[in-house]
C-alpha cells in the first residue's frame, strides 16, 4: 500500500482527547478539555428547536444565513465601533477552527512565514503545514505571558505573510494590551503582512482587563482576519458555528476555500445564533459573572492548598505552576495527577516548539460546574 501523506503522518492524536480518554478511564474529574459540562443559553436552545421546527432544515447560503451576518455585523459595530458588510466582509464557518484553516489556506503559499506565539491553541501549526507554510514561533514568557519586543522582531522577514494572535489567549489567560498589540501591528505593517486574529474568547475577560480587536488598531482593518465564533460566548461549543471578518478582497479567497471545503454549517443553528445575539447585551453581565465565580472557586481552591496558580485575565483556564511541586515534566505530573488524584488537567508542552517552559505548568479549566469544580479541589486534597 502506498503511504500516507507525509504531513499528516508527523501528527498525533491532540493533548486535549488524550487527556480526555484517559480522564474516563480513570474515572477523574475532566478539568482538561475546555467546554462546559453545563448547557449552553436556554434561549438559544429554544431557537435552534423553533427554527428546525420551522422547516430551515435544508443547506443554507455558503456564506452563512443573511440574519446571522447581519447579527454580527451589528455587534461588531455597538461593541468594538467596526463597520463591516455583511455581504462581501462576513463569512459564517463550521467553528472558528473552520475559519483559520480557510484563512490560512487563501492566504498562504508554499515557503511563507507564519508567525505564532507559544504556547499556541493546537490547531495552528498543523493548518499552517498542511498549507506548506514555515512557522515561526515567539513565546510568550510567564508569570505574564508577554513577549520580548526583540524577539519578535527577529521573527519577522521579507517571507512573513500572517502572524496569528489569540487574545484573550489560550492556554494562559492573558489578554493582550494595547502596548503589545501595537508592537505586533507596527511591525505587520512594517513586514506588509496579515494578521489574523483569534478571538473567541472576546467577551470573556475579568477585573479591569479590556479585550481590544486588533482590527481597531490604526491602519489595522485592511490587513486584519478577525476570527471568532459562538461556542465561547454562548455555551454552545458543540455548535461549531465561527465566523471570519475581513476586507472584501481577502473574504472572497477565504470563501473560495470554505465553499470547495464544508461549503456552510449548520442552518437552523446559524438562524438561533443570529437571533441570540440579538440578546447579546442584556445575556452577557450574568455569563461573564458566572464564569468570574467559576474562576475564584478554582483559583480561591488552588491557592488553599498550596497550588501557586496565576490568575487569568481571561478565557476560562488558569495555568499553574508545578516546579515547586515535583521535578516530573507537565506531562507526567498531569498522568499522576488523573491516576492518584482523579484530576485531569493539560501539559501545555504540546503547545510549544521551541522553549520548555511549557513543562513547569499544567492548565485547569474551570468551564465547570460548580459542584464538578468543588469535587476536583476536593479530589487533589485527598492524600
Ligand atoms: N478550546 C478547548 C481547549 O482549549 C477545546 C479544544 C478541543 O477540544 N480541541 O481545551
Amino acid at each position: 500500500m502506498k503511504e500516507i501523506s507525509k504531513i499528516v503522518s508527523g501528527f498525533k492524536e491532540n493533548i486535549f482527547s488524550q487527556m480526555t480518554n484517559l480522564a474516563n478511564k480513570y474515572n477523574a474529574v475532566n478539568l482538561s478539555q475546555g467546554y462546559p459540562d453545563f448547557d449552553g443559553a436556554g434561549f438559544a436552545l429554544l431557537s435552534a428547536k423553533v427554527n428546525i421546527d420551522k422547516g430551515f432544515n435544508q443547506t443554507t447560503n455558503a456564506i452563512g444565513c443573511e440574519e446571522l451576518r447581519m447579527s454580527i455585523k451589528k455587534y461588531i459595530k455597538r461593541k468594538y465601533n467596526l463597520n463591516y458588510d455583511h455581504n462581501t466582509e462576513i463569512t459564517v464557518t463550521c467553528g472558528a477552527t473552520e475559519a483559520m484553516y480557510d484563512v490560512i489556506s487563501a492566504l498562504v503559499n508554499p515557503e511563507d512565514e507564519v508567525i505564532v506565539f507559544e504556547p499556541f491553541f493546537d490547531i495552528y501549526v498543523p493548518a499552517i503545514l498542511m498549507n506548506h507554510g514555515k512557522v515561526k514561533t515567539v513565546t510568550l514568557h510567564g508569570p505574564q505571558f508577554s513577549f520580548d519586543k526583540e524577539e519578535l522582531r527577529r521573527a519577522f522577514s521579507e517571507k512573513t505573510k500572517l502572524v496569528i494572535v489569540n487574545t484573550p489567549h489560550n492556554p494562559t489567560g492573558h489578554v493582550f494590551t494595547k502596548n503589545e498589540l501595537q508592537i505586533i501591528c507596527d511591525l505587520v505593517k512594517e513586514y506588509d503582512a496579515y494578521l489574523v486574529t483569534d478571538e473567541v474568547y472576546e467577551f470573556l475577560t475579568y477585573d479591569n482587563h479590556v479585550h481590544i480587536p486588533p482590527a481597531t488598531l490604526d491602519g489595522m482593518r485592511e490587513r486584519t482576519i478577525m476570527i471568532s465564533s459562538s461556542g465561547k460566548t454562548f455555551g454552545l461549543t458543540g455548535w461549531r458555528t465561527g465566523w471570519a471578518i475581513t476586507v472584501p478582497a481577502l473574504s472572497n479567497a477565504i470563501r473560495l476555500v470554505h465553499q470547495n471545503n464544508t461549503f456552510s454549517g449548520a442552518h437552523p443553528l446559524q438562524k438561533a445564533i443570529g437571533e441570540s445575539f440579538e440578546k447579546l447585551d442584556e445575556y452577557l453581565p450574568d455569563y461573564r459573572g458566572m464564569y468570574l465565580r467559576k474562576r475564584d472557586i478554582l483559583f480561591n481552591g488552588l491557592t488553599k492548598l498550596g497550588y501557586r496558580p496565576l490568575k487569568p485575565e481571561g478565557t476560562y483556564f488558569i495555568m499553574c505552576p508545578i516546579r515547586h511541586m515535583t521535578q516530573q515534566s507537565d506531562i507526567e505530573f498531569a498522568k499522576d495527577l488523573i491516576i492518584n488524584k482523579k484530576v485531569a488537567t493539560i501539559p501545555p508542552s504540546a503547545f510549544y516548539i521551541n522553549s520548555n517552559e511549557g513543562h513547569d505548568y499544567i492548565r485547569f479549566c474551570f468551564a465547570k460546574k460548580d459542584e464538578t469544580l468543588y469535587q476536583a479541589l476536593e479530589n487533589l486534597s485527598s492524600l
